[in-house]
């Protein structure tokens, strides 16, 4: 890859066993040590999980455009699409229509592949990587000299070792060993919903290979279809619809997509995969650095899976962390300066997607604009795309909500004003809020349906 510098000598640290020990050895710490490496740099990659083969059970596996470039960066995209991972687009159910990424629009497709094929290809190729050795099977206890000495090891009998180095890296997840024992702070906001999901191999769901989103405002579920033929079907309810999954969390997610508006085929499906999900999961954010210590992922933001971000952001911010601290570690600056690098664009790209994140997670229904941008966005193909850049965050806020979308928006939401007062006044005004009807695509009708509060049900 140019830009890397995989001829680099390693820098000469004499006390060091190494240049970064990267606790955590998924999306993020992964990518991190793998980039770090290729660009000079001595790399432990730790994880207290002894199996390589190991991936992470509570998550879907859908992976935001926005990462694409890490992936191709990693070499990882061809073995992707050898192992079935899909390439989509998303299309969403809102209700005001359908909204779907214009024909010939500029939308990176993201990228669908379940975490039981990711998680030990990306491992395996951090292990390959000359320049980083996996260590596993050992869990971090210590962060040494607050990170800027290294970190202590515990085996399974509980033997310590040291791996001395002067920069850690936690990669370590949304609870963060490593931030804890750091001393870095955090930031929690509540979360008002829980998430549950399940594969099914049968019928494919309307728009395959795109994935779909239904947002029933203010419930949530989604169909992606992934590799091996398989699909996942999710939802992610407010807290009120708790008891309808309490002791059959699969009966309730079935009965919950199937009535969904134009419901996908779930009931022609077959479950192959237990019924995960997380009730509890309040928004973390962190740091995200300290003097010798730098958080990746989870660790440094662990934000609502309504969005699927998590993965992309691991991948992307492993990338950030390895570009701006590489030079430092190869003895051009002081680490302080790369760190400071990282924190910048870390904030830069994340704080302004994390802030609106964490405004909705809370359960509420659509704000004033946001229902302004989707009812505009299932009308106008102009905004129908720039709302998909975003949604894949490719884009920040600044790139969403700009003077020309605002003013197509307005203008939009007057016309829509003025056509129902005119059918009004013409005697065919149909009550509000009830059989709205979703334009599937090419503008047939699909079904129409109860879009907020109470039991959704597609009504015709
Ligand atoms: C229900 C649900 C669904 C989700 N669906 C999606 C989705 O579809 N798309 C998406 O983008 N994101 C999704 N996410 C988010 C996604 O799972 C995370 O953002 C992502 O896994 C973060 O990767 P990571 O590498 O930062 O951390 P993790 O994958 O959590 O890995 C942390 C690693 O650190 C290791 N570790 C922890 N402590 C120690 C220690 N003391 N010593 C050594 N090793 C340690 C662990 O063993 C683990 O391997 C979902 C999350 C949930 C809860």
């Amino acid at each position: 890859m140019s830009g890397d510098h995989r001829a680099s000598p390693p820098m000469n640290r004499p006390r060091a066993d190494f240049d970064a020990v990267v606790v955590g050895a998924s999306l993020a710490g992964c990518t991190t040590a793998q980039l770090l490496a290729r660009q000079g740099a001595r790399v432990a990659l730790v994880d207290k999980v002894p199996d390589a083969n190991a991936f992470k059970r509570i998550c879907g596996h859908y992976i935001q455009a926005s990462a694409v470039s890490t992936l191709e960066r990693l070499g990882l995209m061809g073995a992707i699409e050898a192992a079935g991972g899909v390439r989509s687009h998303v299309r969403l159910h809102t209700p005001w229509g359908l909204i779907l990424v214009p024909p010939g629009a500029r939308v990176t497709r993201s990228v669908n592949i379940r975490r039981e094929r990711l998680d030990p290809m990306l491992r395996h190729a951090a292990a390959e990587q000359a320049g980083v050795e996996l260590i596993l099977g050992r869990t971090a206890r210590r962060v040494l000299d607050c990170g800027a000495n290294g970190v202590e090891l515990a085996d399974t009998a509980g033997q310590a070792t040291r791996v001395r180095a002067p920069l850690v890296i936690g990669a370590d997840g949304r609870d963060s060993p490593v931030a804890r024992m750091a001393g870095l702070r955090r930031r929690i906001s509540p979360h008002g919903r829980f998430s549950y999901a399940a594969y099914y191999e049968g019928p494919p769901p309307e728009g395959a290979p795109d994935g779909t989103i239904w947002y029933l405002d203010p419930h949530w579920a989604a169909a992606f279809p992934t590799d091996s033929g398989l699909t996942m079907y999710a939802c992610m309810p407010t807290m009120d619809r708790l008891p309808e999954f309490k002791g059959d969390p699969a009966a309730g997610l079935e009965s919950f997509v199937a009535g969904l508006p134009s419901a996908p085929p779930i009931g022609a499906s077959r479950r192959v995969s237990p019924a995960f999900g997380k009730i509890k999961m309040p928004n973390v954010q962190r740091g995200p650095t300290g003097p010798g210590v730098a958080l990746v992922g989870d660790a440094a933001l662990a934000t609502d899976p309504l969005w699927g971000v998590g993965c992309g952001w691991a991948l992307q911010s492993g990338e950030w962390l390895a570009d701006s601290v590489a030079p430092a570690l190869r003895g051009e600056e002081p680490l302080e300066g790369g760190l400071r690098r990282y924190a910048r664009r870390w904030h830069r790209q994340l704080a302004g997607h994390a802030f609106m994140i964490h405004d909705y997670a809370t359960g509420r229904p659509f704000s004033g604009v946001e229902r302004l941008l989707y009812s505009t966005g299932a009308q106008d193909p102009r905004v129908a795309e720039r709302l998909s850049v975003f949604g894949t965050r490719s884009i920040g806020l600044e790139r969403l909500l700009t003077p020309p979308v605002l003013t197509r928006a307005v203008a939009t939401g007057v016309r829509a004003r003025l056509e129902r007062r005119g059918r009004v006044l013409a005697g065919k005004h149909q009550p509000r809020g009830i059989g709205v009807t979703a334009r599937a695509a090419g503008g047939e009708a699909a079904s129409s349906w109860e879009p907020a509060g109470g039991d959704l049900r597609a009504v015709s």
